[in-house]
């Protein structure tokens, strides 16, 4: 018998998650913090795991975690879901609204799960090119969802890979005027200020992501969605129960607790983004460097797959972009200091 017989037709040409591990010294191309948790919340977190009854299962909706995120973000707790990682959420988001050909509309250039998860739901994927500085007439993707029948639209804000972020007013004219669910993912919200995450109980189509990924956590994989409370009953059908693991529930709930220990770390990370993007526009081999509102940013140089190639060399990992409209660009997260520097002093002396 011949295996690959039973596979999907529509897998066939798909590609896995380009995740492979590449090692080097310097990490700058997932967009993870720098810096992991303090010595102080390493005991913590240590005293409280081992208090856990590692032979019994979690409790199924996470729900004292999703009470400390509630705190943390200013929301009511019944409008929290806690997933492993935000990427679940998203997949459970797509299986819960999107059948067979229905379909969902993407900016382009855009974080590249929604389009994996839809495609492997089968949905129809309408595209949406934003301009050469990643903006959009908002009325033009109103209309466009609504002339369309799209019943999903997701967008990042700030957005991946390009760091732009979009103004709260444009955000809610879009939830306000879209017939459709419209799912804002602000993992990089913490970089940027504004969220529209406590206005779920104004839109009924509104879905807001967030993650620990992005602020010191991407280890214990955890995000969270909240919405109201028609969407959320919706979304709990399709949940996995025990979807977050016990030991990610303890720490997290610490990690969540000590906002002030995560508020400096971000402080930091965007006085470096400002720094590195004066220097940046110093260097004369790169065209454009993008504004960023996330930890991480984004530049155009025709020398874009060399400069990658030579600072993995030289050990520096950041992320580049095979082809597609970001084709000659880099991306690269906001490290340390100490890295940011190394990392500027490479780019310099390629420039020879
Ligand atoms: C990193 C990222 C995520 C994934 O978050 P996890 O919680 O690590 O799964 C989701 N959305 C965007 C836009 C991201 O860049």
């Amino acid at each position: 018998m011949n295996v690959k017989k039973l596979f999907r037709d529509d897998l066939k040409t798909f590609e896995s998650y380009n995740a492979k591990r590449i090692d080097s010294r310097i990490k700058l191309h997932a967009n993870e913090s720098p810096f992991s948790v303090s010595d102080e919340l390493l005991s913590e977190i240590k005293e409280e795991i081992v208090k856990c009854s590692f032979n019994r299962y979690p409790d199924a909706m996470s729900e004292d975690l999703c009470k400390k995120f509630a705190e943390y973000a200013g929301v009511d707790y019944k409008s929290v879901i806690a997933g492993n990682g935000s990427d679940e959420l998203i997949q459970i988001i797509v299986s819960t609204f999107l059948d067979r050909n229905d379909k969902i509309l993407l900016l382009n250039p855009e974080f590249s799960m929604y389009e994996n998860y839809a495609a492997i739901s089968s949905a129809n994927i309408v595209k949406f090119d934003t301009d050469e500085e990643f903006t959009f007439d908002p009325q033009v993707i109103i209309d466009k969802v609504n002339s369309e029948g799209i019943k999903l639209f997701f967008i990042s804000n700030p957005n991946n890979p390009t760091g732009k972020a979009y103004d709260r007013n444009t955000i809610l004219k879009l939830v306000k005027n879209c017939n459709s669910i419209v799912v804002v993912d602000e993992a990089y919200g913490a970089f940027y200020g504004e969220s529209v995450i406590k206005d779920i109980d104004d839109y009924e189509n509104l879905i807001v992501l967030k993650t620990c990924s992005k602020i010191g956590g991407a280890s214990i994989r955890l995000g969270f969605l909240t919405a109201g409370k028609v969407i959320l009953d919706e979304i709990k059908k399709v949940k996995p129960p025990y979807n977050v693991s016990t030991t990610t529930e303890i720490i997290g709930k610490v990690l969540l607790s000590n906002k002030s220990e995560i508020e400096e770390k971000v402080k930091y990370i965007i006085s470096e983004r400002e720094r590195v993007y004066g220097e940046f526009l110093k260097i004369p081999y790169i065209e454009k460097v993008y504004k960023s509102s996330a930890n991480f940013i984004l530049f155009k140089t025709k020398r874009a797959h060399e400069i990658y190639e030579k600072l993995l060399e030289d050990g520096v990992l950041v992320r580049d972009f095979g082809s597609g409209v970001l084709k000659d660009c880099l991306r690269i997260t906001i490290g340390k200091e100490e890295e940011n520097n190394y990392m500027l002093e490479l780019l310099k002396k390629y420039n020879g």
